[in-house]
């Protein structure tokens, strides 16, 4: 049976009224689409951190010593090592999540350009949004691999599509690494993400593919693959330009070329460059390679995961 998803959220994107001023901030998209692939675990920092509903609103504010989140109305209060050990209270959870999505904008939960105040010139100075939350910040740094998107940016077709790509890789490395990952498990792993990752970046899969040639024989396999994944999850963060998506699908299309008549092989170049020009979006170059694949099918090609990284169904490839 297929293990479900998990994804990590700040829970106020669910709906729940655990915002400063008793609201919710729900997320149509995330609750109703998302909602049916993945199973959310839903977190409030400021909540659990003991804060209650209603509270007054809390800032992040820049000292000389360092930044603290703070009230910066009336009696000031300091929540900083509240909020920033909250996420001990999550850990147990954390290791079965596949991806973080976090409320924008928040001292807590935001990702980045979160807006920090200078202490000493409060009110007469206009904040610099170049913060980030501190429950986002220790998440970031105690789950380096974790997949991270903030709601607001999933807004952006690219970066949705890039995000929901890397929970399901992420997911796919959590259940080899569940069954007990062997030398052989990651050399798969990274062969039927091949043509993934040339699409983000032909220089890493070169480089990924080093370590993995290392595997058979490397005295620490466990050391080998956390290096591999970090390098990996960092790699698909970097967003693939229609240049490198068109490269890639010419190099898959090359394991059609004793099949293909040459109108066929026509159509496809056209597609391909149609695609590459911005006149029709991913989804269409793929599903016509996929069309010819079916009837000459080749193994090596129907494992890769670039031709099917997720659910058709959630149709990001239509908007890319
Ligand atoms: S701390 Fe995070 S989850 Fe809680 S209300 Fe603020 S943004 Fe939402």
């Amino acid at each position: 049976m297929q293990t479900p998803i998990k994804i990590g959220i700040s829970s106020c994107l669910l709906g729940e009224l655990v915002r400063y001023d008793g609201a919710h901030k729900r997320n149509a998209y995330i609750q109703a689409t998302l909602g049916e692939y993945f199973e959310f675990v839903s977190f409030c920092p400021e909540l659990s951190a003991g804060l209650g509903v209603p509270r007054p609103p809390i800032h992040l504010v820049r000292y000389e010593q360092g930044i603290r989140v703070q009230t910066t109305k009336g009696e000031v209060k300091d929540y900083t090592d509240a909020i920033s050990q909250v996420i001990e209270q999550i850990k147990p959870q954390l290791p079965q999540l596949s991806g973080y999505i976090l409320k924008k904008d928040s001292p807590s939960c935001g990702m980045e350009r979160v807006k920090v105040y200078d202490a000493d010139y409060l009110y007469q100075r206009p904040p610099e949004k170049t913060g980030i939350g501190l429950f986002a910040a220790a998440l970031k740094q105690q789950y380096p691999h974790l997949p991270l998107e903030e709601e607001g940016r999933l807004g952006d077709p690219h970066l949705r599509e890039n995000f929901i790509q890397r929970i399901y890789v992420y997911h796919r490395w959590q259940q080899l690494v569940a069954q007990g990952l062997k030398a052989n498990d990651l050399v798969q792993f990274h062969s039927d993400h091949k043509y993934l990752i040339m699409a983000h970046n032909q220089d890493e899969l070169r480089q990924l593919g080093r370590l993995v040639a290392q595997a058979g024989n490397h005295t620490n396999l466990h050391e080998l693959c956390e290096q591999y994944i970090e390098r990996l999850m960092q790699v698909l963060q970097q967003i693939a330009t229609r240049g490198q998506q068109a490269n890639t699908l010419s190099h898959i299309m090359g394991y059609l070329r004793e099949h293909l008549d040459a109108e066929d092989k026509t159509e496809l170049v056209e597609m391909i460059q149609r695609y590459q020009q911005g006149y029709v979006p991913l989804i269409v170059p793929i599903t016509l390679l996929k069309h010819h694949f079916r009837r000459h099918p080749v193994p090596y090609i129907d494992r890769q995961y670039y031709l099917n990284p997720y659910p058709g169904e959630l149709m990001l490839l239509n908007q890319v």
